[in-house]
């Protein structure tokens, strides 16, 4: 099991920029930044959750040091680009607060001949990318996405959806078997490295509470590094596996130890939204005006489970369907499960799942989750199933996501989330398909010890 050691941090406050207002401590779910009002603030990195909240949240900015010549404002922003990580050409504001990129890495290693350059796309990717081209606020641009992707040079453009249909799969199976065979219970998801490392930090031992599923992305991972390199006949050790998240967590989870098996990262390197966005623009792609492209086949497909997993609720909605089918074969009567969706806060809803009456929660930001997990220590807690999302309103508001910086903005993008039509035993017939295939062909290593 891995503690919460502090990490190489990845969010970062300039001091230079702070003016001390601490809108960001008010969104900090475990009060990890620091510092006097008016007065530069630092991030505690040992409490850091990497949920990126604070980033979204500043809104100070250099406007090009006003009090210096041109040329000393040109170098004081180059060096602020340097510690950021960022390409010298970004065009963006420098904020106060923000997270290292990763993208001069990835592009580097794009260059490295001889490799099967792979890709997957966190479902919350397709609803936000389009308000950077200045499309309407919730356009979904998969088509043009893979599109963009490819002219990037990779080779292969997977979709992390396939992983979250493999892990609800897991999660509604491993839920029933913990129900039916005794806990622990509640069992809690899995999904979202802020909420991990949260548990981690502030509450080690309930950690085997938490399904032990790796997360959609870290599945993709596995299968591209296994099932994929079968497919394209090619070594694991000459693929380079790339993901672009909405989450600044995303890659701190992809570097931890257990993400790897047999010497192989499942993932070696993510980038966010905003990185892709500025990536796509460098390179020139007229990305408005792209045609609409597949993924490839068969790490591209998914069921619409596995879609509804960047918004607050959808990890539990997908998991009651499957154990609800897997109880009883046969389909959740009532389509949709709206009483577990919301914003902000804990929902609550029970389900009646063949024979067993499921109490389900889905707590959406982390500071909401102290009052329930100190409930469950203290055993006074009789739900089965809790799913954690560290962000407010699920994925879709993850730290690296475009920075939306009116009220309005980031309303309508909650707003916009398209929901899928969703068959739901079709998804099971995908679902179960994909893991008679995968199972079959090559051993897969979807789950962590905690
Ligand atoms: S980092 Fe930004 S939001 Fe936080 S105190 Fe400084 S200026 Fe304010
Ligand atoms: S990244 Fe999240 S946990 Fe870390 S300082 Fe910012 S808001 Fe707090």
């Amino acid at each position: 099991m891995r503690t919460s050691d502090s990490t190489d941090p990845v969010i970062h406050i300039d001091p230079t920029l702070c003016t001390g207002c601490r809108r960001c401590a008010g969104v900090c779910p475990v009060d990890a930044i620091e510092g006097l009002p008016g007065e530069p603030q630092t991030v505690n990195a040992d409490r850091c959750v990497i949920c990126g909240q604070c980033v979204q949240i500043c809104s100070v900015y250099a406007s090009d040091w006003a009090d210096s010549s041109p040329q000393a404002a040109a170098i004081r922003r180059q060096e602020r680009i340097r510690e950021r990580d960022m390409p010298a050409d970004i065009g963006e504001p420098l904020f106060a607060a923000y997270y290292s990129y990763n993208l001069i890495k990835v592009a580097d290693m794009m260059k490295k001949p001889g490799q099967l350059r792979i890709v997957q796309c966190a479902p919350a990717i397709r609803v936000s990318l389009a308000e950077e081209f200045g499309m309407p606020f919730g356009t979904l641009t998969p088509g043009k996405m893979a599109a963009a992707l490819r002219r990037l040079g990779f080779d292969r453009v997977y979709d992390t959806n396939f992983g979250a249909d493999v892990t609800i799969m897991e999660e509604g199976t491993e839920l029933i078997r913990r129900v039916t065979e005794g806990g622990p219970l509640p069992m809690f998801t899995s999904c979202c490295p802020a909420w991990v490392r949260f548990a981690e930090i502030e509450y080690p031992d309930l950690l085997d509470h938490l399904s032990s599923c790796k997360s959609p992305m870290q599945m993709v991972g596995a299968l591209i590094k296994t099932y994929g390199a079968q497919l394209d006949e090619v070594e694991p050790a000459n693929i380079y596996s790339v993901a672009i998240m909405p989450c600044t967590c995303k890659q701190f989870e992809c570097d931890r130890p257990e993400m790897e098996s047999d010497g192989y990262r499942d993932v070696d390197e993510v980038l966010t939204t905003r990185e892709l966005a500025y990536w796509i623009k460098q390179r020139g792609i007229d990305f408005m005006n792209l045609p609409d492209e597949e993924f490839d086949a068969p790490l591209g497909q998914y069921s619409g489970a596995g879609t509804i997993f960047g918004v607050t609720g959808g990890v539990m909605e997908a998991a009651i369907r499957t154990g609800y089918e897997l109880l009883t074969n046969e389909k959740l009567p009532k389509l949709q499960l709206d009483f577990v969706r919301g914003e902000e806060g804990i929902r609550v809803a029970e389900v009646q799942v063949g024979e067993l009456q499921l109490k389900v929660a889905v707590v959406a930001g982390l500071q909401h989750a102290y009052q329930l997990l100190d409930r469950v220590q203290a055993g006074e807690c009789d739900y089965h199933f809790i799913e954690v999302m560290g962000c407010p309103a699920g994925c879709i508001s993850g730290g690296g996501q475009p920075k939306l910086m009116l009220e309005k903005q980031k309303s309508m993008l909650i707003v916009h989330v398209n929901r899928p039509s969703m068959d739901t035993m079709l998804h099971l017939r995908c679902a179960n398909r994909m893991r008679t295939l995968l199972s079959s062909s090559c051993t897969m290593n979807f789950w962590v010890s905690r």
